[in-house]
């Protein structure tokens, strides 16, 4: 239960970070895309977040918590971005299981898993501008710095910086895929807005684990 809280007070600072950030999602969607990434998200989070306590005062154990939200997520947030939030907080969850105390290569393995589900559903390849490009460097620091024995606040810490870095540089690419596509090259010289709010997030959560 310890963790399920833990796992609830991360939900509640996705939800606030999404909605301080909405409006400039929403603006960067709407450069290339439909600008509704701001909007989308603020439902996703919204949902997850009251799914969460629902499931922790029912006593429910981290992973359990962390697949209601997800549901709640992709159930609630409509559009792309969503579906893949959600497939990816479940895969998350199933991996990290119901257990107390989760180590930190299991948050690497369960982050791995989530990586594993949007490439799954959303086939993104690297270098297509989408949360992808944030995802892959966000694991691969992660998973080198847990390797590297470092605690896990400080490793996703460093691994949010990745995150940041990596949301910035996707203002170089041309979408690939996505909604996005159709007016591409517009979006050149803008980040992708699922890449930024990935950053943002992760960012958020570091400080749930310290
Ligand atoms: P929609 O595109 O349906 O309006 P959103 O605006 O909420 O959904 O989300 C758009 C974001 O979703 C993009 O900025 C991109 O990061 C991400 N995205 C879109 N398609 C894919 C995909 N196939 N794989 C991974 N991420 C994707
Ligand atoms: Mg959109
Ligand atoms: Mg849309």
């Amino acid at each position: 239960q310890r963790t399920a809280r833990r796992v609830l007070a991360a939900f509640d600072v996705i939800r606030r970070t999404v909605d301080d950030n909405a409006d400039e999602l929403g603006r960067i969607d709407a450069i290339a895309g439909d600008g509704d990434h701001g909007i989308g998200m603020q439902r996703g989070a919204t949902a997850a977040l009251a799914a969460a306590r629902h499931a922790v005062d029912l006593g429910a154990g981290a992973g359990t918590v962390l697949e209601r939200a997800a549901d709640a997520w992709a159930d609630k947030a409509g559009g792309t971005s969503g579906a893949l939030w959600g497939v990816a907080l479940h895969a998350l969850g199933a991996e990290l299981g119901d257990e107390a105390k989760p180590t930190p290569s299991d948050v690497v393995t369960g982050v791995c898993a989530a990586e594993a589900a949007i490439v799954r559903l959303g086939k993104a390849e690297l270098g297509d501008k989408t949360m992808v490009d944030v995802l892959v460097p966000f694991r691969t620091e992660l998973a080198a710095r847990v390797e590297s024995e470092v605690d896990l606040a400080a490793a996703w810490s460093a691994a949010a910086d990745v995150a940041e870095a990596a949301a910035e540089a996707t203002a170089s690419l041309v979408p690939r895929i996505g909604r996005a596509r159709p007016h591409a090259e517009r979006s050149v010289g803008s980040p992708d807005a699922g890449a930024v709010s990935l950053a943002l997030i992760v960012r958020a959560v570091s400080t749930v684990l310290g």
